[in-house]
């Protein structure tokens, strides 16, 4: 699909509509760089993220997308490569980040802990499959994650969804971990959580210094789980114990 000559126009408007404030452009990316480290658990959005409706989104990367192989010198008129700009665009708002949208944010249903289980929960090896935000290039992984129940018990499957939702963002591994840490938090009103991430970074693995076996292991333990005995006892679990 070619868009018309009035699309610069309406970035410009959306953003002199929005606040202004852009979080994003504050410098960190000069000081990032490959290191990989970062501030605050939040990602860094700004506050009109969400004025603009997906299908404009789409439109918008779509553009851009195209003038990116065009100037890489691709021929968009190739049967192969037209259809591009749209699906990357597509793949961006509707899938692969689609976790920036807090309207996707999976509910959570909380259950009495009748059986009064009160030992830890431990939910090991959820996929994760998320995208580093210096290099947008994929992060695949395994994610351990467990707590001891406050009294209210989560369905198991909303443990994924949460991973999945945080990790569907552009990311850095240390963020995606607390994220999903600081959410069951909340979402369980405990302290008592450990999350553990192993992952491979494509951006290690395809450029750079192109160590495909490395992979890199970020952990969030709090309440209980700073006590020795208990994160000993998660990690035997989910075989990381040393
Ligand atoms: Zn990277």
């Amino acid at each position: 699909m070619k868009l018309d000559g009035n699309l610069p126009e309406v970035i410009e408007t959306y953003r002199i509509n929005g606040n202004g404030k852009h979080n994003f452009h504050n410098g960190h990316a000069d000081t990032i760089g490959d290191e990989h480290i970062s501030g605050s658990y939040e990602t860094p959005m700004r506050p009109d993220a969400f004025m603009m409706d997906e299908e404009t989104k789409i439109k918008i990367i779509e553009h851009h997308f195209e003038h990116i192989l065009d100037t890489l010198g691709m021929d968009l008129s190739d049967d192969s490569l037209s259809g591009t700009p749209h699906r990357v665009a597509k793949m961006f708002v509707k899938e692969i980040f689609y976790g920036l949208n807090p309207e996707n944010k999976p509910r959570i249903s909380l259950f009495e802990n009748k059986f009064k289980y009160g030992q830890m929960l431990v939910e090991k090896s959820i996929r994760v499959t998320s995208t580093c935000e210096h290099h947008f290039l994929p992060i695949i992984g395994k994610a351990h994650v467990a707590y001891i129940s406050g009294g209210k018990v989560i369905g198991l499957s909303k443990i994924n969804r949460i991973v999945d939702y945080f990790a569907r963002r552009p990311q850095v591994q240390e963020r995606l971990t607390v994220q999903i840490a600081e959410e069951l938090k909340k979402a369980l009103e405990t302290e008592d959580v450990a999350v553990v991430i192993d992952a491979k970074h494509m951006c290690v693995a395809c450029r750079g210094i192109q160590d495909d076996n490395s992979t890199t292991l970020t952990a969030e333990y709090s309440g209980k789980f700073r006590n020795d005995k208990t994160r000993d006892e998660f990690l035997s679990y989910v075989g990381m114990n040393a």
